[in-house]
């Protein structure tokens, strides 16, 4: 199978630092979008120490469901846009 060109430049390394490795995925990837539902995959987001290039690569490879890098799916689709728009 060959994969997209992004994919195959893309460096995965800081995933091997991910601090949700482990953890129940329906906490970051909940039915409901709510506050409720994500905070507990939010707070383990804010101590994880690749949050950052966790949020930009689900914010580039248009990640549509679940927590990445203390965000949400409806915040990412307001990241993009806006950068869409300037
Ligand atoms: S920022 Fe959150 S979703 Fe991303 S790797 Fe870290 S714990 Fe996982």
């Amino acid at each position: 199978m060959r994969r997209s060109p992004s994919f195959e430049h893309h460096n995965f390394a800081w995933r091997l630092q991910a601090l949700c490795v482990g953890e129940d995925p329906e906490m970051f990837f909940p039915l409901a979008e709510t506050e409720r539902a994500t905070a507990r995959a939010r707070a383990v987001c804010r101590q994880c120490p690749v949050l950052l290039d966790c949020r930009d690569w689900a914010i580039r490879h248009g990640e549509t469901d679940g927590v990445w890098g203390d965000t949400t799916a409806s915040q990412r689709r307001a990241i993009r846009s806006a950068a869409v728009r300037r």
